[in-house]
């Protein structure tokens, strides 16, 4: 057994998980609970009391009705449900509560482990001033521009756009999913975009602070893994590539991210990792940086687990959720950074039931099912025949991730994984998928962030 897939011996910070979270993830969660012999409690809304992973959870409490904001993001009903099933833990997995620095205190607050980096770890990174600070104190290379707030005087603000050189970004402090950022070409669009931003942030987001760098015209979203335990040790996991997105939501992803130089990653890893030990970061987090001309340039840390974190779970062999369990119970990552070594390509196609062409949101029954398999294919999903998709969340459906020795033939595995998927009774963005595994750019690598919303601009519907 490497040393790496070591379980958990002796003393355990906790013997039980509530999983407070829904879907594919908190199915993720579960699986790696149980291999781990650890309890699970699962925490459901009304909408998601029937769904299949509840069967195989040893203990299921329903929080509440199903908006989210009366169950999923309902920490007063969450904290509730804490106490009365007395988990030792809380595992968020990603959206919802999971970077909310508050919540993470209400739960250490009570005695519960949150399985999570500190939260002041996540405070710091929830600002995105702080966080550029604190990543130029740490030597990783952020995109130009200061690491202070805009003063309030215009002139000021126009000094420091033309000593970046145009076109600036505009950003605000608190923003977040894409929101809150404006592009300025010259001084009168820069006026116009941050009135407008100031005040989106005041309203949005409760933090009027507005900082300004570099717009980059055609980068790629790379981004990188890392994981850290509290004795002080943090490694980086390789690296991936997200840049097919549309609308700032990612579509496809890879690892590794194709062409990058191994020892300009290696160089950037080490500096991720050495940030990471200055902050006291703790658990699993990842880096996303856009890249352009052979330049890294940190845009924001995730301090939780992320949606595609099977293609590095492929490729480095490492359970990044069961890791992530170990070092929340306390024990070090047994593991060097010189045993973390990275094999194949691998992919992952986000399966959203939504139109594969308008992108409507496709709730409702799901009739037939049929997975694909064989050699270096992995289904992440809670779907099953039968089951009803509830429309007051996210459209993620499920995962399809292949892993093969080379990116060439992940590309011809995921063609095949995608043929032999079928999913009736709802739209599904199977068949855009299915199409961009035949983009000849895409199939090329190193596609940027902008390449798929024009690409399908050219498709005719
Ligand atoms: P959010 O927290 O809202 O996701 P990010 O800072 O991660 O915000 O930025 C989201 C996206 O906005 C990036 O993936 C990129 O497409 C674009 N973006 C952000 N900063 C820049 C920049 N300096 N130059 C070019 N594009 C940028």
């Amino acid at each position: 057994m490497p040393a790496h897939a070591a379980p958990i011996d002796g003393p355990r910070r906790f013997n039980s998980v509530l999983i407070a979270n829904r879907g594919e993830v908190a199915l993720r969660i579960q699986r790696a609970c149980r291999e781990l012999d650890l309890r699970t409690i699962m925490i459901c809304s009304e909408a998601d009391r029937n769904a299949p992973y509840m069967a195989t959870a040893d203990e299921v409490i329903c929080i509440g009705p199903s908006r989210p904001g009366q169950s999923y993001l309902n920490q007063a009903a969450i904290l509730l449900a804490l106490r009365t099933t007395g988990a030792g833990a809380v595992h968020p997995g990603y959206g919802f509560l999971s970077e909310n620095a508050g919540f993470a205190e209400a739960v250490e607050a009570v005695g519960t482990v949150f399985i999570g980096p500190p939260a002041s770890a996540i405070r710091i990174m929830g600002d995105k001033i702080a966080a550029k600070r604190a990543m130029m104190a740490a030597g990783v290379p952020c995109v130009p521009g200061p690491d202070t707030a805009l003063p309030d005087e215009i002139a000021e603000i126009k000094a420091i756009a033309a000593e970046i050189g145009y076109p600036v970004i505009v950003k605000a402090a608190g923003g977040g999913g894409g929101r809150g950022m404006r592009v300025a070409h010259d001084p009168a669009e820069l006026e116009a975009a941050v009135t407008v931003t100031r005040e989106e942030a005041r309203r949005a987001f409760g933090n009027p602070e507005l900082y300004i760098e570099k717009f980059l015209e055609q980068p790629r979203h790379v981004e990188i893994q890392l994981l850290c335990d509290e004795h002080g040790n943090a490694l980086w996991l390789g690296h991936r590539d997200c840049s097919m997105q549309r609308r700032h939501q990612k579509v496809v992803e890879e690892a590794p991210a194709p062409g990058l130089s191994a020892d300009l990653a290696a160089a950037i890893g080490a500096r991720c990792a050495e940030a990471c030990r200055q902050i006291g970061y703790r658990g699993v987090g990842t880096f996303e940086f856009l890249y352009e001309n052979g330049e890294f340039y940190f845009i924001e840390m995730n301090t939780r687990l992320q949606v595609e974190h099977p293609v590095t779970e492929m490729t480095s062999g490492i359970d990044i959720v069961r890791e992530q369990l170990r070092v929340a119970q306390g024990l070090p990552v047994d593991l060097s950074q010189a045993e973390v070594a990275t094999v194949g390509h691998a992919f992952e196609c986000r399966i959203n039931a939504e139109d594969p062409l308008t992108f409507a949101a496709s709730p409702g029954l799901v009739t037939g099912l049929q997975w694909p398999g064989g050699p270096g294919v992995r289904v992440d999903s809670h779907l099953v025949a039968g089951y009803k998709v509830p429309s007051h969340y996210d459209s993620l459906i499920g995962k399809l991730i292949v892993h093969a020795p080379t990116r060439e033939q992940a590309i011809r595995r995921m063609r095949v994984a995608l043929a032999d998927t079928r999913i009736d009774g709802i739209a599904t963005n199977l068949s855009l998928h299915r199409r961009i595994f035949e983009d000849p750019a895409f199939c090329a690598g190193a596609t940027d962030i902008h390449h798929l919303e024009k690409w399908l601009g050219g498709q005719k519907p």
